[in-house]
């Protein structure tokens, strides 16, 4: 995939704790050159940064041990794209609801996160999710593995996706606030890259 000046995007994927690799796959099947970033000199350089899912008090824990938070906030306030998925929602919330002992967010999305929303799923549940990213909806197989809900939001942020409790409620599980797009779920754990591929897309332009 290439950028505006016909260069490869340089992606970074936070590589601190949890599903790493299967972002970083995706990311080189889709042309884009992937950055590890475990420190703030990693962040130099990038076009955009995926949050991968894993456990978000670990992430939270090791960004702070390695003085990667403040970096990594200043240049998402400075608009450097994200795609958070499943821990990377919770890790950019304004809020979480029922943070581990100690846990602190990022505060760049501007939502309160409840973790393990939909209870302690000892197993993942795929459901079929409508995201929208552009003006049309993409059905994407999504798997729920302890996953986030957003249970509140501010007036700046869409939500791109929802689904519905078992009494027909809409759970919001994905939100866009400028350049933060995050998902409650996991795109990348059925290879489906087109979420990915949408928004290198939008990148580039
Ligand atoms: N419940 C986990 C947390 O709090 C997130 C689960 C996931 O990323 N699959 O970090």
């Amino acid at each position: 995939m290439a950028g505006k000046t016909g260069k490869a995007l340089t992606i970074g994927v936070l590589a601190l704790q949890g599903g790493v690799e299967e972002h970083v796959a995706i990311l080189e099947s889709l042309g884009a050159h992937v950055t590890r970033v475990r420190l703030p000199r990693d962040l130099d350089g990038l076009d955009g940064i995926v949050f991968p899912g894993g456990e978000s008090s670990t992430i939270d824990r090791l960004a702070r041990a390695f003085e990667l938070a403040q970096p990594l906030r200043d240049a998402i306030r400075a608009g450097l794209p994200v795609l958070a998925t499943c821990a990377g929602l919770i890790y950019s919330a304004r809020e979480l609801e029922n943070p581990a002992p100690g846990q602190q967010s990022l505060g760049v999305l501007d939502v309160v996160v409840r973790r393990n929303g939909f209870g302690n799923q000892r197993f993942s549940e795929e459901r079929t999710v409508p995201v929208r990213l552009d003006e049309e909806d993409l059905a994407v197989e999504a798997s729920f593995i302890r996953a986030p809900v957003v249970t509140s939001h501010g007036a700046g942020v869409e939500v791109i996706a929802t689904v519905p409790e078992r009494d027909g409620t809409p759970v919001v599980v994905g939100v866009r606030e400028d350049n933060v797009i995050a998902l409650s779920f996991h795109p990348e754990e059925n290879g489906d890259d087109r979420i990915h591929a949408r928004w290198l897309a939008g990148l580039s332009v």
